[in-house]
């Protein structure tokens, strides 16, 4: 007989480990277990509907459950689950390469599989390490990257030295290879303390001063377009990134664009580099390859770096990192599906009309007392809490104001994830205009009473929520 959900409720508390979660809160809490899903909306095992905010952790393209993916997966059961990529090919993975190189920046034409976001950076980051040992003129002396503050490019140790995140990072410290750290582009507090548009972008002028005090060193820049997630939806200034692209060749190095989590729609163009006319060196894409609904990763590169690996066997350039999963028939049926239904559905053309009008809503949003800032960039939203508008000071972090809005919305039928104190939305591209209201009225409906929650906390003393 299958379990009930109070016996499943007891096992995940004896059994499993959930990944950036709080031991002791998940234990105080009832676990929610997800039972089932349809187009933008999840269902507990008790029947409740919860709209799906932050499309199952920024992954969810077109709903779930949508018939033309599910039927890509169920075709291609009938052939072969798994095959592998070493020494072998299977035909959705040929053609899945060859659709995402139509479809990416100019000159990206070799495709790397793997699993995850974590893993496509990872391997970007070891091809370039070794693209400067191998090509024809080397430079072995390019072994640094170059990333930005509050960076986040998953949790391999790899990532992991480029990310920027203390609060996930520092633990692992004497793990990491030392990276050069530019300041983020965060206009909301700029690290600079200048100010939007008097500032120039002198942001940019930091990465140069960095590159030009490591000269010959840097292996790669390392970038999430247009927007740094994990960081908290930090929207960058138009032109930061063409500006990077610049730099980067100017000063003969290679530039590694993450968009596992931007990509595929969710800036309301395909990818995020596209805003800005951007070819990177390497494109890093996952989460919403398969639509969000199998783990697939692929790390595009152009020709000279690929060049530089071709050898024999004896030759020694052969790139030795590879994961049994890779180029899975399955994820890459379900992938082909996805892009197809792009076209099909033309789902980047009719989300302009739900971007304006989510953009509009925010705008009231922002007006609320204690709203800092609200950041958007298409259908990827954050908003930032503040004790004190003027001094931009933060409630202090017990009060954990971001988790207890979220926990509220919940009670409501809409399920959010915070950032610390930035609430995320992040839905599947076929939300709707009315789907999009309900999320910013339940927001602004939680917001208002966990902040009078705690303003009364502050007259009455308290500091734990
Ligand atoms: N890069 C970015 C920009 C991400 O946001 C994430 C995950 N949120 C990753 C990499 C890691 O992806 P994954 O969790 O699939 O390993």
């Amino acid at each position: 007989m299958a379990p009930d959900v109070r016996q499943l409720r007891e096992w995940d508390h004896a059994h499993v480990w959930h990944p950036f979660t709080a031991v002791a809160d998940w234990e105080a809490a009832e676990p929610l277990v997800i039972d089932r899903a349809e187009g933008v909306y999840l269902f507990d095992t008790e029947g409740r509907r919860y709209l799906d905010g932050v499309g199952s952790l920024w992954c969810n393209v077109h709903g779930h459950r949508h018939p033309a993916l599910d039927a890509a997966i169920r075709d291609q059961l009938d052939k072969v689950a798994h095959s592998t990529l070493l020494g072998l090919t299977n035909a959705p993975a040929i053609e899945l390469a060859r659709r995402l190189v139509e479809l990416a920046p100019e000159g990206l034409t070799r495709v790397f599989f793997s699993d995850d976001g974590a893993t496509a950076v990872e391997v970007a980051l070891k091809m370039a390490f070794q693209y400067w040992r191998q090509k024809p003129d080397p430079e072995p002396r390019r072994t640094r990257f170059l990333a930005l503050g509050g960076a986040y490019h998953g949790d391999t140790l790899g990532d992991v030295s480029v990310g920027g995140v203390d609060r996930f990072h520092a633990m692992f410290g004497p793990l990491l290879f030392p990276t050069l750290r530019a300041a983020s582009p965060h206009c909301y507090r700029c690290p600079l303390g200048l100010e939007r548009p008097g500032c120039a972008m002198a942001c940019l002028g930091e990465v140069e001063k960095l590159l030009q005090a490591h000269p010959g060193e840097v292996a790669a820049v390392v970038i999430e377009p247009r927007v740094q997630g994990a960081a908290g939806m930090i929207v960058h200034p138009d032109g930061y990134l063409a500006g990077l692209r610049d730099l980067t060749r100017r000063h003969g190095t290679l530039l590694i664009a993450d968009e596992v989590a931007v990509g595929f729609g969710k800036t309301g163009r395909m990818f995020a580099c596209e805003r800005e006319g951007v070819a990177p060196d390497f494109l890093c894409l996952a989460k919403g390859l398969t639509g969000g609904y199998l783990p697939m990763a692929a790390t595009l590169t152009t020709e000279p770096v690929y060049s530089a690996f071709r050898g024999t066997a004896a030759e020694g350039k052969t790139f030795y990192h590879g994961h049994t999963y890779a180029g899975n028939p399955l994820g890459a049926a379900v992938s082909l599906a996805n892009l197809r239904v792009f076209e099909d559905e033309a789902t980047l053309d009719r989300l302009a009309p739900k971007v304006d009008h989510l953009r509009a809503r925010l705008a009231e949003v922002a007006r609320l007392p204690h709203v800092g800032d609200v950041r958007q960039e298409g259908l990827i939203v954050g908003i930032e809490i503040v004790a004190d508008r003027g001094s931009k000071a933060p409630f202090p972090w017990d009060l954990q104001t971001g988790a207890r809005v979220c926990r509220r919305a919940r009670a409501d039928g809409l399920l959010i994830r915070p950032l610390g104190d930035i609430l995320v939305f992040m839905p599947a591209l076929t939300i709707m205009t009315e789907e999009l209201d309900r999320m910013v009225d339940v927001v602004v409906g939680c917001l208002g009473a966990v902040i009078a929650e705690n303003l009364d906390r502050a007259v009455g003393g308290e500091s734990t929520p």
